[in-house]
């Protein structure tokens, strides 16, 4: 299926940077082995996976999309790659991403685009828009996604696929080559809200390796998902954010076609509600000083001389290592990292830090109380995933505005830490294109979102 539809940069869906397909035969052989035994390393033993390009795999390029990491090989696997193989999944490849992660639309992969599986000349969005086209595309029955401003989630909604960012610490982010280490989340990307459940099950939990990484086990997903896709909502409170409710700028199919979901919802005995998160209207802002300032300081280290790219200045007998250092950032580095890498040094510089970083982390601590109380009233908030289906390649790669303006529903989840899913609700009419629709719960209450997810999928 991968040879038949994926292509390259240029034609085809685009989804994978690298395939390992001897890599995944050999895994596939072992685990027949295993199953024929009788001895299944985990229920998913067995079944194929796609990993984003951005978790640490040995013997496999990881890249992030980035000039500055082609040819990489890590020497070791990141903690959800080395828990996929023992439990026996085998590894299709690594898939396509917006540059380290900074991007809704996999346009900014230094690899060239990802294309949308229901339309070739549509994003498929990003920054994970690989991992979710891979699953649109029937190349992959499951995927591994990060979310740090919506990853997952958006690429969800645009494909029609179901992803999920966990609670914040839920699943290890040792092996993730962190974009900004307080919002980074690993996730599932499958195309059942069941699927996702049973995935992540087995990537989340403690891991001694990640200092963030929570203690609580996870919750029942499984179950929860059971108990949704059976139609069992009844007595859940679930309130739809004010906020993110329509206005200029969301698509009236995607708004439709929520509402068409709420109704499922009330009509399966839910209570539905409308909850106003006042703060939420700051969400970009603030994220776009956090990210920057986080992902300027996590970028220091591609510096030429430990690994990465090392480009030497042209013309110049002995250079100095900060005249390399230059050449090679220049030339590894695309125009949205460095727009960032400008924009978070500015807010940390001496004399800017409190006028700036220290604005956005006071309106991080505002969204996160507009959340908890809102959980005071409701047991999950729900809005469209993203305010328009999928857009047309280039069509925002110019507008750098416009293009984070399409993460306003996702991004304040992740400033708070909570979890939250994005499931298939429909087509708009518009365009026949598919609608998410977004549910979030309390942190460590990831089982909400399943039982909603599924009952609205
Ligand atoms: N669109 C967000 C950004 O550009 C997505 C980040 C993410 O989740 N990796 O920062």
């Amino acid at each position: 299926r991968i040879a038949a539809v994926d292509g390259d940069a240029d034609a085809g869906v685009h989804a994978f940077l690298h395939v390992d397909a001897e890599g995944a035969l050999e895994q596939a052989r072992a685990s027949d082995a295993r199953r024929a035994a009788g001895e299944p390393a985990s229920y998913l033993d067995g079944v194929p996976i796609a990993v984003k390009d951005v978790m640490t795999t040995t013997g496999l390029p990881t890249t992030c999309g980035s000039k500055m990491l082609e040819g990489w090989v890590p020497p070791y696997d990141s903690t959800v790659v080395a828990k996929l193989k023992a439990a026996g999944l085998p590894i299709l490849g690594k898939t396509n991403m917006d540059e380290f992660a900074m991007g809704s639309s996999t346009e900014h992969s230094a690899y060239g685009p990802t294309r949308n599986p229901w339309d070739l000349t549509r994003i498929p969005g990003g920054s994970g828009g690989g991992s979710a086209a891979a699953v649109a595309a029937f190349e992959a029955p499951l995927a591994i996604g990060t979310d740090t401003g919506g990853s997952i989630r958006q690429p969800g909604a645009v494909t029609g696929t179901v992803g999920v960012k966990p609670t914040y610490g839920g699943v290890s982010r040792h092996g993730l080559v962190a974009l900004a280490n307080s919002l980074d989340q690993a996730g599932p990307v499958t195309r059942t809200v069941l699927d996702s459940a049973l995935l992540h099950e087995l990537i989340g939990g403690h891991d001694p390796l990640d200092s963030t990484s929570i203690s609580e086990a996870v919750p029942a997903l499984v179950d929860a998902a059971r108990q949704g896709a059976s139609g069992d909502v009844s007595g859940l409170r679930v309130g739809v954010i004010t906020e993110l409710r329509g206005g200029e700028g969301w698509q009236p199919g995607v708004l439709a076609r929520f509402d068409e979901a709420l109704e499922a919802l009330v009509a399966a005995g839910a209570e539905v509600v409308e909850v106003s998160c006042p703060n939420i209207v700051h969400a970009i802002a603030a994220y776009y000083l956090i990210l920057p300032a986080e992902c300027s300081s996590n970028l220091a280290k591609f510096d030429a001389m430990r690994y990465g790219l090392r480009v030497l200045p042209e013309g110049v007998e002995s250079p100095s290592a900060e005249a390399v250092m230059r050449a090679s950032r220049d030339a590894g580095f695309g125009d949205e990292v460095k727009r960032r890498i400008i924009l978070g040094t500015y807010a940390l510089s001496s004399g800017y830090y409190d006028a700036y970083y220290g604005q956005a982390q006071k309106l991080r601590t505002l969204i996160s109380r507009d959340f908890t109380a809102a959980f005071e009233q409701v047991d999950v908030l729900v809005s469209p995933t993203a305010p328009t289906t999928a857009f047309a390649l280039g069509e925002k790669l110019d507008d750098p505005l416009a293009m984070y303006a399409g993460d306003l529903a996702t991004i304040p989840a992740n400033l708070a830490g909570i979890p939250g899913i994005s499931v298939p609700a429909g087509l708009a009419d518009e365009d026949g294109l598919p609608v998410g629709f977004q549910v979030l719960a309390p942190a460590l209450a990831d089982d909400r979102v399943y039982r909603v997810g599924a009952a609205v999928e």
